[in-house]
């Protein structure tokens, strides 16, 4: 059968489990073979107070350690600057194929800001895009998404066919854990236990990050 690939990018500034918890959710699913979870680079402008880069992917590999069938991708961290999302699916299919079946998971905010991405229309001849939905979501569809959902969704994700090319939504139950809010504690002293693995934990004390206020 052909493999099937789930594909979510983030800052990871640092990860939590509002992603994991996500990511697990959607590999169950859509019985996934894989997750990847893809660190973004970042303008060096914003790079402090959060963690580097490399403190950042070493979070991401500290949270998957053990748990099947999830995966790091460091391919943003290997170029200088912050990559376009068209450059890593180019990149994704060189390296895995042109038959594997990426599926790239965006938030309902993100999805609704597609039309700014660069070459965003060439983004679903690269993969499938599954919409993640929560209850609380705000933002509202543009018009140039509603031609778009006419022509391309699928009911359900787990039918997606094909390596590329179709939109579905999945509903989630979301955990109310932002990166932002983590850091916040950690600035003021106070306590991130149950937020994140405790592997993450460790390593963000031992390393001093996000002491100072962002
Ligand atoms: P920050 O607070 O620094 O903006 P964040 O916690 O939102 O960070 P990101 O690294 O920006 O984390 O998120 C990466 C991806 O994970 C995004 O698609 C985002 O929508 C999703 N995500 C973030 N937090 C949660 C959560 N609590 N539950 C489900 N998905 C989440």
């Amino acid at each position: 059968m052909t493999q099937r690939i789930g594909l979510l990018g983030g800052t990871f500034d640092p990860i939590h489990h509002g992603h994991l918890r996500a990511a697990l959710e959607v590999r169950e699913a859509l019985g996934l073979d894989e997750l990847r979870l893809i660190p973004s680079a970042r303008p060096p402008h914003r790079e402090r107070p959060g963690a580097s880069a490399e403190q950042r992917l070493a979070m991401v590999q500290l949270a998957i350690a053990g748990i099947a069938g999830l995966a790091v991708d460091d391919r943003e961290l290997q170029r200088e600057k912050p990559s376009y999302t068209v450059d890593t699916l180019l990149s994704l299919r060189a390296e895995l194929g042109a038959e594997v079946q990426l599926i790239l998971l965006l938030g309902w905010d993100a999805f609704c800001g597609l039309p700014t991405w660069h070459r965003w229309q060439s983004l679903l001849e690269l993969a499938h895009v599954l919409v993640l939905q929560r209850p609380d979501q705000a933002a509202e569809l543009p018009e140039a998404l509603k031609d778009l959902l006419a022509a391309r969704s699928v009911q359900n994700p787990q039918a997606f066919t094909g390596p590329a090319g179709q939109v579905a939504f999945m509903e989630q139950t979301s955990l109310a854990i932002s990166a932002t809010h983590i850091r916040a504690l950690c600035a003021a002293g106070q306590s991130i236990d149950f937020l994140l693995p405790s592997s993450v934990q460790h390593f963000i004390q031992a390393h001093g990050l996000y002491r100072d206020a962002p």
